[in-house]
């Protein structure tokens, strides 16, 4: 493995930092789980997107600048270094956008990706019901064809944003039929559309951004359909595959997190306990063996490989990092750890407070870290299923 950098990428992080440098905004944007935010933070990917650093792996004429993995890993870094807003169409452009690009009609991608990348138009993922979680085989929500239409009904919930966004790319039952995995399809609906209904759901932050969405025979034209119908699970696991695997967190986020835990501890080392250090080094390595690991899955992948299943190891590193970096840091503040953002004597570390309690949910969603193991036991290992 080579782990130099050319001196086409060095120049390539160099304009990324320029840009960056002169274009984030000095203070913090309101969170994007809130309207206002979620406003601040379309304005904010429509400048990135203007310059076009909006989704740089993509090709230009879909709004992105043709970079290769190995450049968008240098961005995501120069991105978190230069301390910019999260991304809020992160479910269009890290899991929908790859997904459209594999298996998207032409009409498909000039349609939707450009407006993905300008986030004038905010996805979100609508897998999760009432009775199907981890278990999404048992999705019942139906889009049923009628002439030139799928007619959609059924129940969505747990929606990231869909509170604020516009469009939902959701798995539906198209085969009255099919049971579990087979007659599913990928659907694409706006969240505008007449028999939609968006209701908010209140997170543990207070923040209502989070909702339930239900289709009462909602229409969309069968263009909507990305993929084949009924083979819509073979769809979402590519999705899936990038949620997990590569693009929904990148190590630059986990290499940030680490970096500030590595600085609030040299701010406190007086008043730590000695088993603080070592948890703080333990954190900030891992860190970086999430960053090669990286490294060497977009080689492969940049060789003409996949992510497979080891998709799932990659999550349940990632999540129980998050988690395990956050708890160090509330144990290395103590009292304070309990201060939440605003509070006048948070003097900047409350931030740490809010990032756990988010931290805490990275082992159930894209997957609980349950079912990752049941992956890694029967896929993996080749373990028997019972
Ligand atoms: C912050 C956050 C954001 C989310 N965003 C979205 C979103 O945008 N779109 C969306 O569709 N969903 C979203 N979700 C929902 C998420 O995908 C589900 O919560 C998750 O898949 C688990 O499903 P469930 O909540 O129904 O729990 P259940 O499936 O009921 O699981 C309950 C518990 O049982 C365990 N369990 C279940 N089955 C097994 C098994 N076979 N073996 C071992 N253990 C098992 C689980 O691991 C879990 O601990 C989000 C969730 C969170 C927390």
């Amino acid at each position: 493995m080579d782990l130099t950098y050319t001196k086409e990428q060095e120049a390539f992080r160099q304009e990324a930092r320029s840009w960056l440098e002169a274009n984030v905004p000095s203070e913090p944007l309101e969170s994007f789980d809130t309207k206002e935010g979620f406003d601040q933070h379309c304005d904010w990917e429509r400048k990135l997107h203007a310059a076009g650093w909006a989704m740089v792996p993509w090709p230009v004429e879909y709004g992105g600048r043709g970079a290769d993995l190995l450049e968008w890993l240098i961005f995501e870094e120069e991105y978190y270094r230069a301390g910019a807003p999260g991304r809020v169409n992160q479910n269009g452009i890290f899991l929908l956008g790859p997904t459209i690009m594999e298996y998207g009609t032409p009409e498909q991608k000039a349609r939707y990706l450009p407006k993905m990348a300008s986030s004038e138009e905010v996805w979100v993922q609508g897998w999760s019901e009432p009775n199907a979680g981890s278990d999404m085989a048992a999705i019942q929500a139906t889009a049923f064809r009628d002439g030139d239409h799928y007619v959609l009904n059924g129940q969505k919930t747990w929606a990231s944003r869909g509170a604020f966004a516009h469009w939902l790319f959701g798995m539906f039952r198209t085969d009255p039929e099919s049971q579990r995995h087979r007659g599913l399809s990928f659907v694409l609906a706006p969240l505008d559309a007449e028999g939609v209904t968006v209701r908010p759901i209140e997170k543990l932050n207070g923040k209502k951004a989070f909702a339930e969405v239900f289709f009462d025979d909602a229409r969309v034209p069968v263009e909507n359909l990305l993929g084949e119908e009924g083979k819509g699970w073979q769809v979402a696991m590519a999705t899936a595959g990038f949620e997990r695997g590569l693009m929904l967190r990148s190590p630059a986020r986990f290499q940030n997190t680490a970096g500030k835990l590595v600085e609030l501890y040299r701010e406190n080392a007086d008043a730590c306990e000695p088993s603080l250090r070592e948890a703080v080094v333990d954190c900030w390595m891992g860190a970086e063996a999430y960053t090669l690991e990286t490294y060497r899955t977009v080689s492969r992948m940049l060789e003409g490989g996949k992510i497979g299943f080891e998709a799932s190891l990659n999550k349940i590193f990632w999540s129980e990092l998050d988690v395990k970096m956050h708890e160090t840091a509330l144990r290395i503040l103590g009292d304070r750890a309990e201060l939440l953002p605003g509070a006048p004597a948070a003097e900047g570390v409350g931030d740490w407070l809010d990032g756990f309690l988010f931290a805490l949910s990275g082992p159930i969603y894209a997957g609980t870290n349950e079912i990752q193991r049941n992956v890694i036991a029967e896929r993996i290992l080749g373990l028997p299923r019972s």
